[in-house]
């Protein structure tokens, strides 16, 4: 399934995204930082008749405000409904600054989402505050020697790489202390559609994926679906919040609306369906795999050296060194652990 779209391209000076339209009045704020292992969120712009939804809030203020002043240079239609696609830092910190600049928005989640910003995001913010100065520096002291995690000479990419990943450290630990966590006001658990003008936005609940409790944004009309994380390119982030049994039946959901665009949680729009379909493959064997070490009694070590996903860094990877580190630290590591406890708690 192949498309052709027209892309319009802007790239907007000194800030780390690219404005592209997807269809008339849905704009993409596509991300440029290279490929790491640490991420600010692309964002998207509906412009509707009268108002403005906005699906994901950016990790922090600097980024929304940056956000914000795209969007204004678009339209000065407000703000009525901002979607935050799951409850991960680099997605919903900017809620406070989205809400400041449109005080009579709507912030939408899912139910369980909102409950999960507030108890494991809150404390998943406090220990990676704590932890981000070690990590920024160690990062640093690495590009200095230009060595990287496991000794070995950089490449160029993991040299932008990882510069990118200690720049968005930096701005994250200066910025996220002050920053109040604004939680959604309006809590869906299935589905909430809606019409504004001319305009259908369908948002909804396919089902547990890259967390338990994401949401897309559909664009029935225009054939677009804004996937939040549940879709990353060019390495899936599948996570430690994952759970990858029922991640892949929730990709065959998605892939059945047929979009004809699909704007990721992270990376370029993607107009075919190849990185879905190759991440149901994976998450299919990467469950049955760890379902039979289970059932062979193997403890979690044992588990990681069994499980063979070198067909899948390949595909997603190819030669790139870097591709492969954001390989292991986002899916063969954790993806590996959440199935596992996914199939032992069966
Ligand atoms: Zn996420």
């Amino acid at each position: 399934m192949r498309y052709l779209l027209l892309f319009l391209f802007v790239t907007v000076a000194n800030a780390g995204f690219k404005l592209e339209t997807v269809a008339p009045g849905v704009i993409a704020s596509i991300r440029t930082e290279p490929p790491g292992i640490m991420f600010e969120a692309n964002v998207v712009f509906i412009v509707n008749d009268e108002d403005v939804v906005v699906v994901d809030a950016n990790g922090t203020p600097t980024a929304a405000k940056e956000s914000i002043a795209a969007l204004r240079s678009i339209t000065t239609k407000p703000v009525r409904y901002l979607v935050n696609t799951h409850w991960h830092t680099d997605h919903v910190t900017g809620n406070a600054t989205w809400r400041e600049a449109y005080p009579g928005l709507e912030i939408v989640a899912h139910a369980t989402a909102r409950a999960d910003m507030a108890g494991t995001g809150e404390a998943n913010r406090k220990s990676y505050l704590e932890a981000a100065p070690v990590l920024a520096r160690r990062l640093r002291n690495m590009l200095e020697v230009r060595k990287n995690f496991a000794g070995e000479s950089m490449t160029d990419e993991e040299v932008a790489g990882f510069t990118s990943d200690a720049e968005l450290i930096e701005r994250f630990a200066t910025e996220a202390p002050g920053t109040p966590m604004v939680l959604p006001t309006l809590g869906i658990e299935e589905r909430m559609t809606l019409t504004r003008g001319a305009r259908t936005i369908d948002i909804r609940h396919l089902g547990p994926g890259h967390s338990r409790a994401d949401l897309i944004v559909h664009l029935p009309v225009e054939g677009i679906v804004i996937s939040g994380d549940l879709i990353v390119s060019p390495v899936p982030l599948v996570g430690s919040t994952s759970l990858p049994s029922q991640y892949a039946a929730t990709l065959e959901k998605l892939i059945a609306l047929r979009p004809k665009a699909i704007v990721p949680g992270h990376g370029p729009v993607l107009t075919d369906d190849r990185q879905p379909k190759l991440m149901v493959r994976m998450l299919e064997s990467i469950t049955k795999q760890v379902a039979a070490a289970v059932a062979r009694g193997e403890s979690l070590e044992q588990t990681r050296k069994s499980v063979d996903l070198a067909e899948f860094q390949r595909a997603f990877a190819g030669d790139s060194a870097q591709k492969a580190f954001i390989f292991k630290s986002y899916v063969a590591g954790p993806a590996v652990a959440a199935a596992y406890d996914q199939a032992r708690t069966k």
